[in-house]
């Protein structure tokens, strides 16, 4: 398979690189297989599946891409506590077999039961009963995370979308919020890198954080061994995009780009709406020759 990939900004033919979505193996409403068909028929060429703390999706994935003749990058998006706060840390090209981040990915899970449990009795705090059950409904039996508590809420008319959830309950301040304790940024860097992967900095632009406190996430980012960071994120403003391609350029990492597609009701931007990487970025795929990738140059 041959794609060309235009790294210029003519992007009207250039296939598609999307390398962060979710499936029903976490908070998606997809399946693998359905998400890889939607991937398809947007003409993205090649697609990660990035399920939160979970690569059980992989294998269906990339069966479904086979058939369907796109490219599946095994990918994971891995829940970090760093300085207090809630990072996500994308791994690509990860091998999925590999102990140590299975083991860690089954331990984060482990926690998210607990963390369900005492959602739920907040909510309970606040009127709302049978929340635990409630968001299970919606969850398979490998997960539980926020995403399936606001579809409750929203099933039970408590809020009119999951938008709304997030601004009313589950985050700080609000019914429903708990702190949680996730992995170590160290922790799953290692786990990413051991099983040769790529530790992407995820939606960088999401993170409430002041400048200084920024730096210094990068640096101890970089340190840890982590490679690139999504310049390009779904979730993000055209200001956030330009903002983080001169922060991959001058802190050396690599450019990654992904729509964090998890469903029809909570797609931030359509996969085939995604801006292409500013030409002054290194793509995280600039050498991933396996892929039969051709990099066209710059018109
Ligand atoms: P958790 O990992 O259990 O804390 O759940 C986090 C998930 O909640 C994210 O991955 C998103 O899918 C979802 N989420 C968080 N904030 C929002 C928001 N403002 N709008 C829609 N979904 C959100
Ligand atoms: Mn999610
Ligand atoms: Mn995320
Ligand atoms: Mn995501």
């Amino acid at each position: 398979m041959i794609l060309t990939i235009s790294t210029s900004k003519n992007t009207s033919l250039a296939p598609l690189i999307d390398l962060h979505s979710h499936s029903t193996v976490s908070d998606g409403s997809l399946t693998p297989s359905e998400l890889v068909g939607h991937a398809a028929g947007l003409n993205v060429a090649v697609l990660a599946l990035t399920d939160h703390d979970d690569v059980a999706g992989l294998d269906e994935a990339r069966r479904a891409a086979e058939e369907a003749g796109i490219a599946l990058v095994n990918g994971v998006e891995i829940s970090v506590t760093w300085n207090n706060r809630t990072l996500h840390v994308v791994g690509l090209r990860i091998a999925p077999s590999f102990p140590a981040l299975q083991q860690g990915l089954e331990s984060i899970r482990a926690g998210r039961v607990g963390r369900a449990e005492r959602i739920a009795a907040e909510l309970a705090k606040h009127g709302i009963q049978g929340g635990l059950e409630g968001a299970y409904e919606f969850a398979n039996e490998r997960i539980i995370s926020r995403t399936h508590f606001a579809r409750f809420l929203v099933s039970r008319g408590y809020a009119k979308d999951l938008r709304t959830v997030f601004k009313k309950f589950l985050v700080k301040g609000k019914p429903g919020h708990v702190s949680h304790r996730w992995a170590e940024l160290g922790e799953a860097i290692d786990w990413i890198r051991g099983s040769g992967g790529i530790p992407v900095l995820a939606h960088p632009g999401r993170y409430d954080m002041g400048r200084t406190t920024l730096e210094n996430l990068l640096a101890e980012f970089k340190e840890a061994g982590g490679l690139a960071i999504e310049v390009i994120s779904g979730s993000h403003s055209p200001d956030m995009n330009r903002q983080f391609a001169e922060v991959a350029v001058r802190h050396g990492l690599l450019a990654s780009r992904g729509s964090d597609y998890h469903s029809p009701e909570q797609a931030y931007l359509s996969m085939d709406r995604l801006p292409e990487l500013p030409p002054q970025c290194t793509p995280v795929w600039h050498d991933w020759h396996d892929l039969g990738l051709h990099l066209a140059p710059a018109a």
